[in-house]
């Protein structure tokens, strides 16, 4: 039997965590989903309790330009689909559910709005997961970000690190994003508590640094780093036990949000008021208030392009740490 219902979500990592609340609320009305979204993000939604099956566009590999579109089209028009719903704003997103031809399909207005059966508006205040899940008709806070990893996952996380500790997520795709100061960071927290260090391969020399600034874990240093070790599943149970994370303005801050872990976030080129920010009571984001130039843009320029970054260096270890401290994150258990 054919799911009746397409969601098409071939944004960013954070922006696919952020869209299971929609999935939910669909799963809720209509039954579990099908889901097609990009090949980073498919593994972490492959466990979601509410999608059946998930389908990865390669748009930039074998599906990429209109052949690939078209082949994709054709194999989702055979899967009869009753309605899509088109969280992502792109031609492609709303091309692809036109060659479909599925009769219903939904979407935020916008330039390729002509393309839907139904386009709403979307709000430009409160959270993003909240606006995306708005395209379901439902309310704020209806339904939160939700990840599962399997138990292989939470074994391989569980291996890595048996004692509770904090963990700091030092990378982003946007370098005006990276705050400078996680070594010296993790230096002080070492102290306190067991330190991990999350990211992918390209975080390596980042989690190489914050190790060498604690000193190695086989001389005693207080540190591991998870970088490019885990499965991003992994990752997300890795984060999912420690009992809080350090983050920029990037992925693993939603991945946390939805695994339900206390979370400081450091904001820096772009501001919470973008609709990115920590969800949950108790979480905190910090900023440097007062510079003219904050915020610069939507996603973070690759470097400050006035050459001081002060956003970010002015946002203190000291600062960070005392947020730590106070969400008593390094005297719990989870
Ligand atoms: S221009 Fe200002 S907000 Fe933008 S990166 Fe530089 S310091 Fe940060």
């Amino acid at each position: 039997m054919s799911a009746a219902t397409l969601v098409i979500q071939t944004a960013f990592l954070g922006d696919v965590v952020l869209t299971t609340p929609l999935l939910s609320a669909l799963s809720a009305r209509h039954g579990p989903v099908d889901v097609v979204t990009t090949p980073v993000a498919a593994p972490l939604l492959e466990t979601h309790p509410a999608v059946r099956t998930v389908i990865p566009y390669e748009k930039r590999g074998r599906d990429r330009g209109w052949a690939g579109l078209r082949r994709l089209g054709g194999r989702l028009k055979s899967e009869r689909y009753e309605r899509a719903y088109l969280p992502h704003r792109s031609l492609r997103t709303a091309t692809l559910a036109l060659l479909a031809r599925i009769p219903s399909r939904i979407g935020f207005s916008g330039p390729w709005s002509f393309l839907y059966t139904d386009s709403r508006p979307k709000s430009r205040t409160g959270h993003e997961a909240d606006r995306l899940l708005a395209l379901a008709n439902e309310a704020p806070g209806a339904y939160a970000p939700h990840l599962r990893p399997t138990p292989a996952d939470e074994g391989a996380a569980a291996a890595l690190v048996a004692e509770p500790f904090v963990a700091l997520a030092p990378g982003s795709i946007w370098g005006s994003k990276r705050w400078p100061y996680y070594a010296a960071l993790a230096a002080k927290l070492a102290a306190h508590v067991q330190v991990v260090v999350i990211g992918g391969k390209d975080d390596l020399e980042l989690g190489a640094e914050i190790v060498a600034a604690v000193g190695p874990p086989a001389l005693g240093g207080r540190v591991v780093s998870a970088c490019g070790r885990l499965t991003l599943r992994e990752s997300a149970a890795l984060i999912g036990r420690a009992t809080a994370l350090v983050t920029n303005d990037s992925a693993p801050l939603h991945l946390a949000t939805a695994m339900g872990t206390p979370v400081v976030a450091l904001f820096g080129p772009t501001v919470t008021e973008f609709g990115f920010g920590p969800m949950r009571a108790g979480d905190v984001a910090l900023g440097v208030d007062g510079l003219l130039c904050r915020p610069c843009s939507s996603h973070g320029p690759p470097q400050c392009p006035l050459g001081h970054h002060r956003c970010m260096r002015e946002l203190t270890v000291a600062a960070v740490f005392a947020a730590i401290e106070d969400m008593g994150a390094l005297r719990r258990r989870r």
